[in-house]
């Protein structure tokens, strides 16, 4: 028995809401926890050490395999030492598997059982991505956390179509187990001599819940991926398409089957009402573009829900963002200011939007932990949403 890449454990829980402590080589992560998002190795409009700042204190960030495959490439990353040594982080990483990703790609894309075959949307070239191929590359970019390739159906496929995506998933499952059990016993050559990244029995592997919006494909799709057996287990296809009530129909279908003494990952969910709502129900893990994508895009999230910087209402207004927000946004610049970056089409504006945003969702999950370990959580759950629904500025 190889030891295991992670650890953890639930230290407080107040219904079904839990917080708990993943232990990983490169740090320990306070769950419930929300993971921004690096497509292609950097968390877009943010720097490092801002991630690393008490502000936002992220412990862990997101990797996109498929866009770091296209490019720069594994060979690069490879030997530039893995991904955490060429980015220059060195907290935790989770990739996911390129999967979802290929599957955005809609028409573009052909699924055999053997894999997905596309156009790079880099260069045209032809490409080819299997179970096989995303834990090779995952192994590459040396991720704490590894995600299994899966396939997502349509939130509004047909009941065959569902069926037929939940059970190729399942068998990429086992393939995906397979390949990155093989890949930890040979170890990873990262192309260094030190070895000091050298991976073996070191990354995680977490499996994903498939099945679309159908209730009896879900509790199917978990109970396959059980029988496999992995680190954590996320669901992955919701978020789709779908009515909001059919998520979270599948929410509270599913978490209360999922292992308790795992951790628990909805993948890329969702607006900090979701994520509260989610918490409520066990859910431990999040990952979403809003808060740095919306930030570009002059939206802010706040306690008293969104608030977009454009409007001419805030043109001369010299209160902060969110006035109970501590984020060294808030501390220092007013609506004005931001709005006046804004409509000028400085590139700071992003910066200052997306650092509030990410300040934001972080402090709202240490605030969502910090309740649930005073036994609190009920009534921060209703009072949080209370006020972002209230839309008073
Ligand atoms: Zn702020």
């Amino acid at each position: 028995m190889e030891k295991a890449a992670i650890k953890f454990e639930v230290v407080a829980q107040n219904g079904d809401a839990r917080t708990g402590l993943i232990k990983s080589r490169r740090g320990e992560i306070e769950t419930p926890v929300f993971m921004p998002v690096g497509t292609a190795g950097t968390v877009k409009g943010t720097r490092f050490e801002q991630l690393e700042s008490a502000d936002l204190d992220a412990r862990i960030i997101l990797g996109n395999t498929y866009h770091l495959w296209l490019r720069p490439g594994i060979e690069t990353i490879r030997a530039c030492g893995g991904l955490h040594r060429f980015i220059g982080w060195e907290r935790a990483l989770l990739t996911d598997s390129g999967g979802f990703q290929v599957w955005s790609l809609g028409k573009l894309r052909k699924i055999t059982e053997e894999g997905t075959e596309f156009r790079s949307h880099v260069d045209g070239s032809l490409r080819f991505l299997s179970p096989e191929v995303a834990m090779e590359v995952q192994a590459a970019l040396g991720s704490d956390i590894v995600m299994v390739f899966d396939e997502c159906a349509p939130g509004k496929a047909t009941s065959e179509d569902a069926r037929r995506s939940m059970e190729l998933t399942a068998r990429w499952a086992r393939r995906s187990r397979t390949r990155f059990d093989a890949l930890q016993r040979e170890g990873v050559d990262l192309g260094r001599t030190e070895g000091r990244d050298g991976l073996s029995g070191e990354q995680a592997l977490f499996g994903i819940v498939q099945g679309a919006t159908q209730g009896d494909l879900r509790t199917e799709s978990l109970e396959r991926t059980r029988e496999i057996g992995f680190d954590g287990y996320a669901i992955g296809g919701l978020s789709v398409g779908e009515e909001k009530s059919v998520m979270w129909d599948v929410i509270d279908q599913i978490v209360p089957l999922m292992p308790a003494d795992g951790p628990r990952y909805l993948m890329g969910v969702g607006t900090p009402e979701d994520l509260v709502e989610a918490v409520a129900r066990g859910v431990d893990m999040f990952d979403c573009v809003l808060p740095t994508r919306n930030g570009r895009t002059g939206q802010a999230f706040t306690s008293r829900g969104k608030l977009n910087v454009k409007n001419a209402q805030w043109a001369a207004d010299d209160r902060p963002l969110d006035e109970s927000c501590q984020c060294s946004v808030c501390m220092r610049h007013s609506r004005a200011y931001l709005r006046h970056l804004h409509v000028s089409g400085e590139m700071l504006a992003s910066i200052l939007l997306t650092h509030h945003n990410l300040a934001f969702f972080l402090d709202t999950m240490r605030r969502v932990r910090q309740s649930i370990r005073s036994g609190d959580f009920p009534k921060f759950r209703r009072e949080f949403i209370e006020r972002l629904t209230a839309n008073g500025e």
